[in-house]
């Protein structure tokens, strides 16, 4: 199994519209950040973890011809806003397949309605054949089992993803013991980290850095980055020796 880091900034991205901070300055291609998204294959499969407003530009970069279904952790604009761009891929295969919480597909009906038309659907908007997915309720992707994690984004309920040794966990500031359960013997674990001080909805460096010693996976990535957490080259010295942080196009194999 493949994946690809297409984004790992957080919400503005990095650097951010008109910003002089240093970080936004840098030229280091490791601290230019596009909205969080991660491209996963293996075999002839491809998938795609949320779908926010740079996913044109994403799929471009990575040259990513063919994706089979995308997964949506929870409705923020930073993980949905790019849901139109999957026109492309419609045209050549058909339906898109969405699986997200019930009241993520609802919120996704409800804001991308022309989408959903029945009637006098314009005839070059997007396809998408909705799933729900359902906690404590795995379901088979490309002949893999996908085990959602339950976990807390604030108040909001988000969804992260467990393919075999690999998981995903974005916009997470809170989870219980019983989801940390499902993160046993992992290879590689990916978890949002948004920068040093606290933030309500998102764990910071040291709430990352708490969990991922708790689950204890072989690998973990650091994801959802703010400019404030600092250069990637500093934060990667300040880093335990099996935690890294994640950067635009890194590719990791499982
Ligand atoms: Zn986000
Ligand atoms: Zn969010």
């Amino acid at each position: 199994m493949k994946v690809n880091f297409l984004g790992t900034g957080t919400s503005q991205g990095i650097p951010i519209i008109g910003s002089d901070h240093p970080v936004c300055l840098s030229s280091d291609n490791k601290d230019k950040r596009l909205r969080v998204s991660i491209w996963v294959r293996w075999d002839d499969c491809s998938y795609v973890i949320d779908c926010g407003p740079d996913f044109r530009q994403q799929m471009l970069r990575a040259n990513c011809k063919k994706v089979d279904a995308i997964l949506f952790t929870h409705e923020h604009a930073d993980h949905t806003a790019g849901i139109d761009d999957i026109r492309p891929f419609n045209f050549r295969m058909g339906e898109m397949p969405f699986y997200g919480h019930p009241r993520v597909i609802e919120n996704i009906k409800n804001r991308f309605d022309y989408i959903f038309q029945t009637e006098n659907k314009y005839p070059g908007a997007p396809s998408v054949k909705t799933y729900e997915v359902i906690n404590d309720s795995p379901f088979i992707l490309g002949g893999k089992k996908i085990i959602p994690i339950n976990a807390l984004h604030g108040d909001l309920q988000v969804f992260g993803y467990r393919i075999d040794d690999f998981a995903y966990l974005t916009d997470v500031k809170t989870i219980e013991d019983k989801e940390i359960a499902k993160l046993k013997n992992l290879k590689v674990l990916v978890v949002n980290a948004l920068r040093e001080e606290p933030h309500f909805s998102h764990f910071s460096l040291q709430e990352a850095l708490d969990f991922i010693a708790l689950v204890k996976p072989e690998k973990a990535y650091l994801t959802h980055i703010s400019h404030i957490m600092g250069f990637h080259e500093d934060v990667q010295k300040k880093l335990p020796e099996n935690v890294f942080l994640a950067y635009d196009e890194l590719e990791i194999t499982i």
